[in-house]
């Protein structure tokens, strides 16, 4: 596949955990206006601090698209498959007006090895949250996560586990395909083509691989930074039809999270320019 042309400045969007370290929501919501950066996609803590009702009217004011809230599931952490906290996060992302709710969906129940047990609990957990999340017109969007995190965050771990439940599921649900978590897969390019041709891409986040990584959690790179073919990628999600925003979601201990703010954002615009 050759590269495609660059990508729509209109469609990047700061995925606030980028900035979570620095910034409460007001400020990213803030810092997007003063970047030219059009979409925003919150985290429900940072929400939470800021009121939703303060959240929304300051998204207004400044004309931003609010291309996810992050994040819904955990269903494995309790017998109740985390089902009133996930009712909440599809009434906040109804609120702020988010295209999707992203689901991480949890990993092995505490105490136990049961793999299969935990992604039967997943499945029951997103059917049983469905009929709230449409009453409110919210989509549901399954993250698939790299396997790495199975036992303690995610048990859905290819974008063809993650479609194959969608089916199960019905037509509202989704994924997002964040690059970091799927980059490796050999399936991706078939998968991503049968997820756009459901109409399942509902949300796409970028960061990068480095190489090493020293952290499993808190190392991501900047686009650019790492070895992932993220223009490639960007053009597999747009043949497939793809044509929502692009959320740069970078979780770095040791790099982008102690960085002036302000800093990480210019670098975001110019490496989605760039790079992505
Ligand atoms: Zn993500």
């Amino acid at each position: 596949m050759t590269d495609p042309r660059s990508p729509d400045p209109a469609r990047l969007s700061l995925n606030t955990a980028t900035i979570r370290k620095q910034w409460g929501l007001g400020e990213a919501i803030a810092g997007c206006a003063r970047h030219g950066i059009r979409a925003i996609a919150p985290w429900r803590d940072q929400l939470q601090a800021l009121g939703v009702s303060e959240a929304v009217s300051r998204i207004r004011d400044q004309g931003l698209r609010v291309s996810s809230l992050c994040r819904g599931g955990f269903f494995t952490a309790d017998d109740a498959l985390n089902l009133d906290d996930n009712r909440l996060a599809v009434d906040e992302a109804a609120a702020i007006g988010a295209e999707c709710l992203v689901l991480v969906v949890g990993g092995l129940v505490e105490g136990t090895r049961d793999l299969a047990d935990a992604r039967r609990r997943v499945a029951d957990g997103i059917a049983a949250l469905g009929d709230h999340a449409r009453a409110q017109a919210v989509r549901l969007a399954i993250e698939p996560l790299h396997p790495m995190y199975a036992a303690d965050r995610g048990c859905i771990n290819t974008l063809r586990q993650a479609l194959d439940l969608c089916e199960r599921l019905g037509p509202d649900v989704g994924v997002a395909i964040d690059t970091y978590h799927v980059w490796w897969d050999p399936e991706l390019e078939v998968q991503i083509a049968r997820a756009g041709a459901a109409g399942r891409i509902l949300a796409y986040h970028v960061c990068d691989w480095l190489q090493p990584t020293e952290d499993l959690l808190a190392d991501r790179g900047m686009p650019g930074d790492g070895v992932i073919e993220l223009r490639r990628l960007r053009g597999m999600v747009e043949a497939a039809g793809y044509d929502g925003c692009c959320e740069i979601e970078i979780f770095s201990e040791k790099n982008w999270w102690r960085r002036d703010p302000d800093e990480v954002l210019r670098v975001c615009v110019e490496r989605y320019a760039s790079a992505v």
